[in-house]
């Protein structure tokens, strides 16, 4: 293209549609999903643009259903994995020096792609894939996709607008370089938004990626693909590669030209991942940036002046959407005597009134938990809970796995505030509770941040705004999201940039700059219109 500043459309929230009964995108979704749950597909590597089948091959299911299969996925071997590293730096060649209107371009499409013609696939995709209800599908694959999309052409468009000040007699520019190299993009099961744009941003940014999406979120993963496709990403930009993930890992980990890791995911998995990258520190170019946003311990805390019904319902929300296998979910609430017996009403009476089952059915507010492993972890959890003491289960605590992964909405009272299940990520619907003495309140603040390792959400409610403040000061380091008088949970890109400290990753903020930021290298570039020819300064006399 030629020559102008050009701007780029104002990025806006995409509107969350109703599925109310009667509507004509609840209609669209539910035959979508029909659809797609009879027929077979298969999900191939993709790397230089091109489809490749391998030999070895895993099958999908929805975890609420879970001996239906939905399709085949490949697995990359070795080799795949360094065809996807080679090719990835021969489409660099041209992709890097691409200007930034074509990548805008290209990224704003797929986001238009998704908001119609994809928008049902999306979403039936990942109500199948990940045992989302429908809303849960719409904030999370439609909407949020689409809001990274077109929220970062427009910081891209920002960052590059940032320049130095110049003279009269010096012109200073500074060039966001992309990252030289490639970015490996590592992407969690719970949520498509956060698997389209962790390679996305990247190359938006003018790098080239190499992605490897949850191998339990592989059935959604190649919606996107198809997306970045029809958009226009051109071969060997974005190559997505499935299979072993550790396998994966160190080859692109050992590759001299790897230039980033691009992860959300649990923490463990990302301290091995800091550590390989330590390991491997000689062997690099360039210094990879490593951002990572990983697991929590999100909290609720509720001070005496707070309403009952207003603690309560975020409570249900905030701790059970999506079976609680949101990374903000709440997991341990710290309620005060006075209160908790409303609160327990309210709370358990909306538990009672929780429908569990299938997606397809839209009636259920709860579906699945998203596999085996996790519902063994879970189911053990709440079995021990029902033989400690100290502890008493007032909620939920029966589990099922005959047709799918279905754990009841499950509530632990705890007299022990550093009881396992108020300190440990289960990643599930299972929410702690414990009762404290209404004058403790400070102490009880210091507990809450001591408690655990985590440090990614968190909320405070009170009517009193000295004890708001309290909260917001003893609390400063506890949480990267930070929520007064409302649930933890449900940041929106532009609004609520997400993103934690301590345990839970590097901060740096999916769905801000700040993340772009991380994307680029800046190069200087000084011009000196008349060069001095003379050595001497005036001071030398
Ligand atoms: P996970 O750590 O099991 O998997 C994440 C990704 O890492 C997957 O692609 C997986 O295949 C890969 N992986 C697993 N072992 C690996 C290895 N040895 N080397 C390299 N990659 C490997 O996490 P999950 O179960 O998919 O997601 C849930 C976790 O993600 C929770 O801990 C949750 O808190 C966290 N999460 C955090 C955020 C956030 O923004 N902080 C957002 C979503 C999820």
């Amino acid at each position: 293209m030629g020559n102008g500043f050009f701007e780029v459309p104002i990025a806006v929230n995409e509107p969350v549609k109703s599925y109310a009964p009667g509507s004509p995108e609840r209609e669209e979704v539910l035959k979508t999903y029909k659809e797609m749950y009879k027929a077979k597909i298969d999900v191939p590597l993709f790397i230089n643009g091109k489809e490749v089948k391998t030999k070895e091959t895993a099958t999908m299911s929805p975890p609420h259903d879970h001996k239906h299969v939905l399709g085949t996925y490949y697995k990359a071997t070795k080799k795949n994995v360094e065809e996807a590293i080679e090719t990835a730096l021969e489409a660099r060649k041209k992709w890097a020096v691409m200007p930034w209107e074509q990548r805008a371009g290209i990224f704003l499409r797929a986001a238009e792609l998704l908001a119609g013609p994809y928008r049902a696939k999306i979403n039936a995709a990942t109500m199948l894939a990940q045992s989302k209800n429908i809303y849960q599908a719409e904030i999370d694959s439609a909407c949020e996709l689409i809001d990274f999309l077109r929220f970062n052409v427009q910081y891209m468009t920002e960052i590059y607008a940032e320049q130095p000040e110049s003279t009269s007699a010096a012109w200073n520019r500074i060039e966001y370089r992309p990252l030289e190299g490639f970015i490996y993009a590592i992407t969690p099961f719970n949520f498509t938004a956060i698997a389209g744009n962790l390679p996305a941003s990247a190359a938006l940014m003018g790098n080239v990626v190499v992605w490897k999406p949850s191998n339990a979120q592989i059935y959604s993963a190649k919606v996107i693909m198809d997306v970045f496709r029809e958009a226009g990403v051109p071969a060997g930009v974005i190559n997505m590669v499935m299979g072993d993930p550790a396998m994966i890992s160190d080859t692109l980990m050992a590759s001299p030209d790897f230039s980033g890791v691009h992860f959300t995911g649990s923490t463990g998995v990302f301290q091995g991942i800091w550590k390989n990258i330590g390991d491997n520190i000689k062997n690099y170019k360039t210094y990879p940036r490593i951002v990572g946003e990983t697991g929590g311990k999100d909290f609720i805390v509720a001070h005496k002046t707070s309403n009952p019904k207003q603690v309560a319902t975020a409570m249900a929300r905030g701790a059970f959407e999506y079976q609680g296998q949101k990374c903000s979910a709440a997991s341990r609430c710290y309620i005060p005597k006075s209160i908790w017996k409303d609160v327990k009403e309210y709370l358990v009476d909306d538990i009672r009134s929780f429908k569990m089952g299938t997606p397809e059915d839209m009636g259920n507010f709860i579906n699945a938990v998203i596999h085996e492993s996790s519902f063994d972890k879970l189911a053990s959890y709440i079995d021990q809970a029902k033989k400690d003491k100290n502890v008493e289960i007032i909620a939920g605590g029966n589990y099922d796995k005959s047709k799918g992964y279905f754990i009841e909405p499950t509530v632990i009272v705890t007299k022990d505030p550093k009881y396992t299940t108020m300190c440990t990520e289960l990643f599930g619907p299972v929410l702690t509770v414990y009762v404290y003495d209404d004058n403790k309140w400070e102490e009880t603040l210091h507990l809450v941040d001591e408690t655990s390792e985590y440090a990614l959400t968190g909320a405070v409610f009170s009517e009193d705004r000295y004890a708001l403040e309290e909260a917001v000061k003893i609390l400063e380091n506890a949480a990267g999201n930070f929520y007064i008088n409302d649930k933890p949970t449900g940041a929106v890109v532009g609004q609520q940039p997400f993103g934690g400290a301590r345990a839970s990753g590097t901060n740096d903020k999916a769905g801000s700059k700040q993340n772009l930021y991380r994307w680029i290298s800046p190069r200087m570039v000084k011009e000196t219109f008349v060069s001095p020819t003379d050595y001497r300064y005036p001071f030398l006399g």
